[in-house]
């Protein structure tokens, strides 16, 4: 592989010495490549930087000038101050900074500075910034009086900057660089003229220029929206890669259809499948009949009837001469699966065999036996069930329920069966088409995005802390109705740090005071596993009449006689891990409550006031990525980068559409990018994912 100038240390830069070197690294800048690609924090238009003479107290303003004169002011009662004159062509203002005596090292006289606040009286009008850049180094730019009205009709950029590092450094350091660096990452240019017409960006170079030297706010966006482009592309063509090697390069399994259990599972339902079902369906019919090996994710709210979709496929499997398997991230639910299977198959005639590691040695060695012979065709286990040494006759399909617990790791063993089994994943984590195309690129995806008929929403209440005796009282009704109910804190124990009621601490109290009469059980994840189990057990047996945990019961049981879920400290909570806590009720004939019991403002009031009026787990997922961004779900890579640093899958949707379907026809053309004419895709993949692909090389 080539080796790229952009790689070598940013060292090698003009105006960059050793000293220089570590403070940027600092800020993640090691190559000169991270220099070109440290991205703005933002721009300020020269539009909208406002005359200083103009400005009105209430005013939100943004002002560029040069420091006048600068200083600590000690206060009367111990607060040190820190302040600056700026001056424009039209006059001057103060900027305040209360508590940080420190900028005194950061801000000085004779530097230009942008700064971004809302204007107060205080003395005369005074700023006190929520953002300040220093844009020009008055030291750097020796005694010279400049003329500020040349930064007019320009974008400013602000960079993330560090104390060692500040913001009129990084400045510098890209004026001198810059073109230099364009000149080198134009080799990297992968897209033809043609094609990056197609997608509607624009050159490489091009974008890098604009990122950093903006003609306008339009043109930054462009620039962006091709670095946005290249993340996504090379995300989905590591993807398209994993996909071509798990799908295309097994041997999959043709699955005849003859309908002999489908038809008689149909007609046994006592219901019809929602249209949802129905085109999930076919989908993966259409997979399984193939070729081609399946390996796919079926996403559904809880309750959205991923069990029965599932049980379709298993019977296309079963039909075709084969066996299936269902693996649940505990035993507690592999049990309950096999309980639904068992009722949906027993007419049929087909036995469902569970093996957990509570199977007892004889029925151990006799599911044993029958999956090796072949007479067992069903079964439903833990993870342990392809992690083990079980032996299968003819394993053709395997279901996952939940993905979360199933990595790349446990996709891997499976696809190491010849031939491979086609694989269906199923989640309740509702998320973002958007995100599911990030995360799980490698595999195709089917919605189940409509509830069956007559489902009751939970009724959603968000109350202050002050009214928690209301959410007590109708805790109370329903008991007395011989209902159960969740109460879910964020804590498992009193923490010194944070002032917040604990599951343990409320335990006692609650067992103790409000529940008195009733039996309560406590539940978190710091119990030992088997302890977790019985108490589990003995809600779901209807033993406990409350049961008082963290959000380890977020997955889990369904308890159909648990009708309110009250959550408190609900302004802890992600938006989408309420949705779940939520998802635990509601599955019985009766109306079913949700109590969130919060003092929040602002991120967190939002999310409640987002809580309480949808249902909908997709749409809930999609509120939820606007409001925490991305970054969040991927967590970062090994090296401290986010995956996506310019690409934003809320705004970017159709990018990372016309991304994939690019990446796939291009992995379905040379599947190894060996072509001459894939040289550089493949040496830019290999530079950004090369930790986690299997390229298979030349010879
Ligand atoms: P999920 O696995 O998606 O959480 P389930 O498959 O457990 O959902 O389905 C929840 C309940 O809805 C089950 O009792 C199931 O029998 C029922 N159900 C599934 N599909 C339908 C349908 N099309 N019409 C009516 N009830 C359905
Ligand atoms: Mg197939």
């Amino acid at each position: 592989m080539s080796f790229s100038r952009l790689d070598s240390p940013v060292q090698y830069l003009k105006g960059v010495g050793p000293r220089r070197a570590e403070n940027l690294a600092g800020l993640g800048i090691r190559k000169a490549r991270d220099l070109l690609y440290h991205v703005p924090r933002r721009y300020e238009d020269a539009s909208t930087v406002q005359p200083v003479a103009g400005l009105e107290v209430g005013d939100a303003a943004v002002v560029v000038g040069r420091v006048r004169s600068s200083g600590v002011i000690p206060t009367r009662k111990g607060l040190r101050i820190f302040q600056a004159v700026i001056e424009d062509e039209t006059g001057h203002i103060t900027c305040a900074w209360p508590g940080q005596p420190w900028l005194d090292r950061r801000i000085r006289k004779g530097d230009l500075l942008l700064a971004a606040g809302t204007v107060r009286f205080f003395h005369g009008r005074q700023i006190q910034p929520r953002e300040f850049a220093v844009l020009e180094s008055g030291r750097a730019r020796g005694a010279s009086e400049g003329e500020e009205g040349g930064a007019r009709g320009t974008i400013f950029v602000v960079y993330p900057a560090s104390e060692a590092v500040p913001q009129w450094v990084l400045r510098q350091l890209l004026e001198r660089n810059l073109s230099t660096l364009l000149g080198q990452v134009e080799e990297e240019e992968y897209l033809s003229p043609g094609e990056r017409r197609e997608i509607g960006v624009p050159g490489l170079a091009e974008a890098l220029s604009s990122l950093h030297a903006p003609r306008s706010l339009d043109a930054a966006e462009r620039g962006r929206r091709r670095l946005a482009w290249d993340e996504l592309y090379f995300l989905q063509l590591m993807h398209a890669h994993a996909r071509h090697r798990s799908t295309t390069a097994v041997n999959g399994i043709r699955f005849g259809r003859t309908n002999r259990l489908i038809r008689p599972l149909h007609e046994s339902l006592g219901f019809r499948l929602t249209d949802a079902q129905a085109r999930v369906l076919r989908e993966i019919y259409a997979d399984m009949t193939a070729d081609r090996r399946m390996n796919r994710m079926l996403q559904g709210d809880v309750g959205a009837g991923k069990t029965i979709v599932a049980v379709f496929a298993m019977m296309l499997a079963v039909e075709g001469g084969h066996q299936a398997a269902l693996m649940a991230p505990t035993e507690l639910l592999a049990e309950q699966h096999a309980r639904s299977l068992e009722r949906l198959l027993g007419p049929l005639g087909v036995e469902t065999l569970l093996l957990t590691g509570r199977t007892d040695a004889r029925e151990r060695a006799r599911v044993l036996a029958a999956l090796a012979d072949g007479s067992g065709l069903v079964v439903t286990g833990t993870h342990a069930l392809i992690q083990e040494t079980v032996e299968f006759a003819r394993l053709g399909l395997v279901v996952v329920d939940e993905q979360h617990r199933f990595g790349v790791r446990q996709r891997m063993v499976l696809g190491q069966r010849d031939p491979t089994p086609d694989t269906l994943i199923m989640s309740a984590t509702p998320i973002p088409r958007s995100l599911a195309l990030a995360l799980y690129g490698d595999l195709d995806l089917s919605v189940l995005d409509e509830l069956p008929p007559g489902r009751k929403p939970v009724a959603t209440r968000w109350l202050r802390p002050s009214r928690r005796a209301e959410a007590y009282r109708l805790v109370r009704d329903e008991l007395a109705r011989g209902r159960q109910v969740y109460v879910i804190y964020p804590l498992v124990g009193e923490s010194d740090k944070l002032q917040l009621r604990s599951a343990t601490e409320e335990w006692e109290r609650l067992r103790a005071e409000e529940f008195a009469d009733f039996r309560v059980g406590l539940l978190h994840g710091q119990l030992p596993g088997e302890e977790r189990d019985a108490v589990m057990r003995a809600f779901l047996a209807g033993d406990l009449d409350v049961l008082v945990a963290t959000s380890v019961v977020e997955v889990g049981i369904d308890v159909s006689n648990a009708t309110v879920m009250l959550i408190e400290h609900a302004e802890r909570f992600g938006l989408s891990q309420l949705h779940q806590l939520r998802g635990r009720v509601g599955r019985g004939a009766d109306r079913s409550h949700c109590v969130a019991i919060a003092d929040a403002e602002e991120a967190a009031a939002e999310r409640l006031r987002v809580f309480r009026s949808t249902h909908d787990g997709f749409a809930i997922a999609r509120a939820d990525l606007a409001m925490r961004g991305e970054g969040d779900f991927f967590g970062s890579q090994q090296h401290g980068q986010p995956v996506l640093r310019f690409a934003d899958l809320t705004l970017d949707q159709d990018l990372m559409r016309a991304a994939r379907a690019h990446a796939r026809a291009a992995i379905d053309r040379d599947p190894d990018l060996l072509t001459p004419g894939n040289a550089m895709r493949r040496q830019l993949l290999t530079g950004r994912f090369g930790d986690r692909l299997q390229l298979r090389s030349v010879g």
